[in-house]
């Protein structure tokens, strides 16, 4: 009887310490993996910043579409 108590006691040890442990474990994230980051670069017109993939190259800069390097270039003729 003493015998059998006494694994039990280890048994309800055992349940109590894992379960502490698996509370203090970080939880396994479910999401994809992160890609690597993107470089942001900024128009040079209206300064919103976008990633540089998708950025359009522009005298001095780049931009964020067609019509803010034309309207940048055309108020900065001279850069
Ligand atoms: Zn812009």
């Amino acid at each position: 009887m003493k015998l059998l108590l006494l694994l039990l006691a280890v048994f309800v040890l055992l349940w109590l310490l894992r379960a502490s442990v698996r509370r203090h474990l970080p939880p396994r994230a479910k999401t994809a993996p992160p890609t690597a980051p993107r470089p942001m670069l900024t128009c040079l017109h209206c300064g919103l910043h976008l990633p540089g993939d998708e950025a359009l190259p522009g005298r001095g800069g780049v931009f964020c579409d067609e019509a803010h390097r034309a309207a940048f270039e055309k108020a900065h003729p001279g850069s």
